[in-house]
This record gives structure tokens, sequence and C-alpha cells, in this order.
């Protein structure tokens, strides 16, 4: 599609965010929640089974996690994929380099958890195509660019870069485990004016700023954790906007909007909140349910992250509900003594601020709990810092949010290990509990 067909879904896609109050919107969660049920009832035989006749609201639906989607993946899709075979496609494709469609009509996807199980992702036509108009319209590509060219850095497990061209935005793919020269050559010969990435691909790239030919006029992050003093320096290396994406298998959960909250994007993904154990704040668990997509269908289906919502409306002017932080992932959360013997849960936030208020001099950090009193902290610091006096700080911080929590943090081992990625995953998780395995 040219760029008047990219207007016009985005501007409708634009508008929804902007115009639907909050009777509209609700309006609209319970038509599409009735829709899918009934669709799905029809055509995917868990649901047939598991749903009761009529059933028009969530509660009817089980709740779904990554296990079960994986192991009823031939009896939840509508499209009689078989689980084995999509992976043993998706492997070889990897293998290979390729990027074709399955069968000439699904785009399959695999992504790796973090505990090693995998999960499969499959899209149709239709499907693919609703999601490159999301994207156009609310993945903080500025509308007024004339010819948006957008280097995605995902864990494709492809040596080669894709480029396509969807909604006349082109969008080349790369594996974000290509050198950063790699990266930085693909960017200036093909004059890229995008960047989206995880913050850890980002971060390296504006390290090498000066070495870009052309001027960026956008930066986009997913897939980690971006936190203030990352996005700082984002912003002054590339000298544009830094948003923010919130994004998984289960499609594209959140956006960043004008005023710069990271809006849910409701009328497409239903998020349902439950209690997690947060003494501090709100964080809870995220559950998600996909209102349109079919071939795949996410209804219910549990995230490991763990969000706090922003109380009040936004300036923006839109009544999709905001995230004010992303707590990170359930195994995240350090289990701390409290004095009665029992175990206090200290949510990943709080860690990660403890790291990031103790000084500037923090170019990376992780913090692994692997046992009851076992916390380390490795620290990449910047050349010249004050190791002992930042050590400390962290250790002030740490007491002091565990005694709001009313923990006790155990003696923190401070080591110069580099933080390490997730094996399978390949993201870098700053926040660990290893002590739950
Ligand atoms: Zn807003």
């Amino acid at each position: 599609m040219r760029s008047a067909a990219r207007r016009s879904v985005g501007t409708y896609l634009r508008w929804r965010s902007s115009h639907l109050d909050v009777a509209g919107l609700q309006a609209h969660q319970r038509r599409r929640v009735a829709r899918q049920l009934a669709y799905l009832r029809r055509h995917s035989p868990f649901y047939a089974e598991v749903l009761p006749p009529g059933a028009s609201s969530l509660v009817a639906a089980p709740l779904m996690d990554k296990a079960l989607m994986m192991r009823e993946f031939d009896r939840i899709n509508t499209a009689g994929l078989h689980r084995d075979e999509l992976v043993a496609f998706r492997i070889e494709q990897e293998r290979r380099g390729t990027t074709e469609l399955f069968r000439g009509r699904y785009a399959v996807g695999l992504s790796s958890g973090t505990s090693g199980n995998k999960v499969l992702t499959v899209l149709s036509p239709r499907e693919r195509a609703r999601y490159a108009a999301l994207l156009w319209a609310r993945s903080g590509i500025p509308h007024d660019l004339a010819q948006p060219r957008v280097l995605f850095a995902l864990r494709t497990n492809n040596p080669a870069f894709t480029a396509v061209t969807t909604l006349g935005v082109e969008l080349v793919y790369v594996d974000y485990f290509v050198g950063v020269d790699e990266l930085v050559r693909l960017v200036n010969d093909r004059r890229l004016n995008v960047l989206a990435g995880p913050p850890s691909v980002l971060t390296t790239l504006a390290e090498h700023h000066d070495r870009l030919t052309s001027p960026i006029a956008a930066v986009v992050s997913y897939a980690e954790e971006l936190d203030d003093p990352a996005r700082t320096r984002l912003a002054a290396a590339f000298r544009a906007p830094v948003v923010e994406l919130y994004q998984g298998a289960e499609g594209m959960l959140a956006f960043t909007c004008q005023a710069g909250s990271l809006h849910l994007n409701e009328d497409v993904t239903l998020l349902e909140l439950v209690e997690a154990g947060d003494q501090l704040g709100a964080a809870r668990q995220a559950v998600v349910t996909d209102l349109y997509r079919r071939t795949q269908p996410f209804v219910r289906y549990q995230l490991h992250d763990l969000i706090e919502l922003a109380p009040g409306p936004c300036g923006c002017g839109s009544v999709f509900r905001r995230i004010r932080r992303v707590h990170g992932r359930a195994d995240s959360i350090l289990h701390l003594r409290a004095p009665d013997g029992g175990v206090v849960p200290l949510m990943p936030d709080y860690v990660r601020r403890s790291v990031n208020q103790a000084s500037d001099d923090v170019h990376e950090y992780q913090v692994i709990q692997w046992g009851p009193d076992d916390i380390e902290v490795r620290l990449r610091l910047a050349a010249g810092a004050d190791e002992a006096a930042i050590e400390a700080a962290i250790r002030r911080n740490l007491a002091s949010w565990a005694s709001r929590a009313g923990g006790q943090v155990p003696a923190l081992r401070f080591t110069g290990t580099p933080p390490q990625p997730d094996a399978t995953s390949h993201k870098l998780v700053r926040v660990l509990n290893r002590s739950l395995r």
C-alpha cells in the first residue's frame, strides 16, 4: 500500500485512540469479546469444548498460559495447523536464513521463552496487515516523515537482513547479534531514519552515533526495560525523540502518545490485572485478550510481566489507560526475609531504582538472587568511578526499599562479572530471582 492508504488506515487507528470515550471503548470491547468467543466456539476445537454455549463474556474462558498454549496448540488454532510441523518449518527457515510464509500464507514466529520453552506465533495475511497498520499508526514513527525507513532489530535467528515495505514504510529486519559495525553500515547504506530495537542494542548504537551519516527522526525501544538514564542517553546521542513500545508474542500491547505516556492499545487488546503481592505499589500480573486475532487466538493469556497503571486521564485526551511502570517479570521479584520468618516480595522496579539512583556512573548492571541470603550485584562502571561509594549507595537504597516493604536485604555480593543476557531469549533481564528454580 502507498502512503495514501497508509494515511487512511493510520488515521482511523489514531482517531480511535483519541476520540473514543470510556463508554464507547467498553461497548467496543464487549462487542469484540462476544464476537471472538462466538467465532472460537465454531472454529477452535479447544474453545468449542471449554466455552459454554452462548458465552459472551470473558469470565467464561479459562486462563491461558504459555505451556497450555503450546500443549493444546493444534486444538486452539482455527486453521488446522500443527505445532510440530510449524516448529520444524521455523527451525529449518532459521537454519537456511530464509523468510518465506508457511503454505504461502502464514507468518510463523518462534520466540524463545526465558524458561527455555518456545512459543509459536502464527499470523494470517489479514492479521499481518492489521499489525502493520497498528505499528505505523502508533509506533512513534513521526507521521510527517515522508519516507520512513526503519531499522528493526529483532531476534530473527537469520544472518541476512530482510527488507519489507508495508503501507509505504520500509522495514529492515536484522538480527541484533550482528555486530555494531554491521548495524552502522546498514543504517548508512540504506539511509535508515528510524531506529527500533531493544535498549541494549540502541545504547550500543548510541556509542557510535558519530559514525551515522544521515539524521535519525525517531528511536523506538522495546523488548527490554528502558530506564530513565538510558532514555536520556539515547535522546542526547541521536537528537531524536525516544518512544517506547510494549510488545511481545501476544502483539503490541502499548504505545507512547504525544504527551509521552505509555497507553494500552485497549481497542485491540483487552487487559485484565490480577493481584500479585506488591506491598509498596500497585503492580499487578497482566492477563491479555486479543480482540481480533483468530488464526491463533490469545484469550486471557497470562504474561510474565507485572504492570502498574497510572491514575487519571492523560493530557493527550485518550481514555486508553496508561502504564505507569512495567515492573518486569514475575521471576524478577526478589524474596526477602521478614522479621517474623515469612517472605516479603520486593518488586524489580524498586531494585532497578536502587541501582539507577546510586550514580550516573553505572553503565550496566544485573542483580541476581541465588538463594534466600545470597544476592549478587554485577556492575559495569564508568572509568574512574568511585566504586566503594556506589556500592554503599546501592546498599543504602535497597535497604530502604526493603524496610518499607517490611523485609530485610541480606549482605550483597558485588562482582565484576559482566551482566549476562538470558541464554535462550538473549534479552538482558536486569533483576532475576534464580532461587526459585
Ligand atoms: Zn496520552
